[in-house]
Order: C-alpha cells, then sequence, then structure tokens
C-alpha cells in the first residue's frame, strides 16, 4: 500500500517505518510542520500527538484517505460521520500490541468471577497522556469503575497490571512492552484489514482477532 505515516521521527513512528517498509508499503512520512499531504495513497497511519492526531486524521479523511490512528488521549466519535459519509475507515486502538489485547480479554473474563480490581499502567516518563488509553479501555470492559494508578519512569516502555483481589487470594494479569516493534504487528493487520471494516469508526484490536 502507500503510506503515510504522521510521527515519523517519534519513538514508535521510528520503529514502526521499518516495518512497514520491509512488509512492501511504501511510506511517506510526515512530521510536524510538514504540509498533511496525503491525497492519491491508500491510507494514513498516525502515531502522534493527542493534539495533532484529531487535525490529521481530519486532514486525511478529507482527502478521501482512510486512517489506522495508534495515538491515545483523543476523542474520535466526532469524525465518525465524516468516514462514514465518505465511505472511509478511522480505524484506533489504544493498544495495537496483540499481547495487551489479550491481556485486556482476559481482564474482562477474570472480572466476571473477581469483581474488585485495580489497574496500575506503567509507561515511560515521556508518554502525554494519563492513565493510558490502554488502562481507560481495560476499565470500561472490566466495569465496576475500577481505580487506575498511573507510573512514568524512564526506563519503562508500555506495561500493564491488572490486580483482582478476593478474601485470601489474588489474581495479576500482566502485560509487558518491551520494545515498540510489538506495536508493528497490529498495525499490519489493521492495514491488512482495514477495507474489510464498515465505513466510519472502529475502535480496538480486538475487533480485528
Ligand atoms: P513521541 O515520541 O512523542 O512521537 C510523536 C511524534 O509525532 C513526534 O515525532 C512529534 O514531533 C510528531 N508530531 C507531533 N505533532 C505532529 C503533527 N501535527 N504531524 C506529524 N507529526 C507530529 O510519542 P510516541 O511514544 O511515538 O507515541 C505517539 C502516540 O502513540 C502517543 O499518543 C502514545 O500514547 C501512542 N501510543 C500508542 C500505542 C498503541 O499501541 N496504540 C503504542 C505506543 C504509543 P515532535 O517531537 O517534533 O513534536
Amino acid at each position: 500500500m502507500k503510506l503515510a505515516l504522521f510521527g515519523a521521527e517519534g519513538k514508535v513512528g521510528s520503529a514502526l517505518l521499518p516495518v512497514l517498509e520491509r512488509a512492501g508499503h511504501e511510506v511517506r512520512a510526515i512530521e510536524i510542520g510538514d504540509e498533511p499531504d496525503v491525497s492519491g495513497l491508500d491510507a494514513a497511519v498516525d502515531f502522534t500527538t493527542p493534539d495533532a492526531a484529531p487535525a490529521n486524521a481530519r486532514a486525511a479523511l478529507e482527502q478521501g484517505v482512510s486512517c489506522v490512528v495508534g495515538t491515545t488521549g483523543w476523542d474520535p466519535q466526532p469524525l465518525h460521520s465524516l468516514a462514514a459519509e465518505r465511505g472511509l475507515r478511522l480505524f484506533v486502538a489504544p493498544n495495537f500490541s496483540i499481547g495487551a489485547v489479550l491481556m485486556m480479554r482476559f481482564a474482562k473474563e477474570a472480572a466476571t468471577y473477581l469483581p474488585r480490581a485495580e489497574i496500575i499502567e506503567l509507561h515511560n516518563e515521556a508518554k502525554k497522556d494519563a492513565p493510558s488509553g490502554t488502562a481507560k479501555a481495560t476499565a470500561e470492559l472490566i466495569g465496576g469503575d475500577p481505580v487506575i494508578h498511573s507510573v512514568r519512569l524512564p526506563g519503562l516502555v508500555a506495561h500493564q497490571e491488572v490486580i483482582f483481589g478476593a478474601e485470601g487470594q489474588l489474581l495479576t494479569i500482566r502485560h509487558d512492552t518491551t520494545a515498540r516493534e510489538s506495536f508493528a504487528e497490529g498495525v499490519l493487520l489493521a492495514l491488512a484489514r482495514l477495507e474489510t471494516l464498515p465505513p466510519g469508526l472502529t475502535v480496538g484490536l480486538d475487533a480485528l482477532l
């Protein structure tokens, strides 16, 4: 596919770009200050900031280009109708790592039997939003409004624990992202499946598994 990559010089973008190219995609890197010119491309991928992603996604959709967005901390719902009206896809996932999606799925199942839970999410100190999109999505899935603890420290990549507590027992479900390449597999899957999704907004990698 011919792709635009918004945020190509960022931590995720710079890990993703070579993986996309190795998979046979032709990538136009778009950084802050560049014109968001994506016309004629097959799809746009965005890993930028919560301030930049809404405008990037809107610009791509207005140019007739579907989007895959990994940026967290923004609400994509207002762009649903723009994408749907134009027969385009806006795919947004708070976590593109398949292990993390499984962690959320297992947490949902555990919550059926162990309703008291708290979430600890740990990320690199450069992460701009807190709590993380993955933690918020997990909280919604397991219900009961669990407390979310956010840790921001150097040395971390992206990690999450869901701790379930009951009388005399604890269950911890934990996922660790140790390298940002882990997100690439999910992005490649989303690109491969993009055209099979209904026009408009789809949220979460779970929809593709
Ligand atoms: P990062 O290192 O700060 O990278 C963001 C990049 O976007 C920077 O190079 C930044 O440029 C650039 N940028 C800012 N505004 C832009 C614009 N208008 N157009 C094009 N590029 C722009 O952050 P990161 O760690 O890569 O994370 C990026 C986003 O992805 C965050 O929201 C993070 O939470 C999210 N994330 C999602 C997943 C997932 O699986 N869904 C995984 C990891 C991270 P400057 O540095 O010059 O400002």
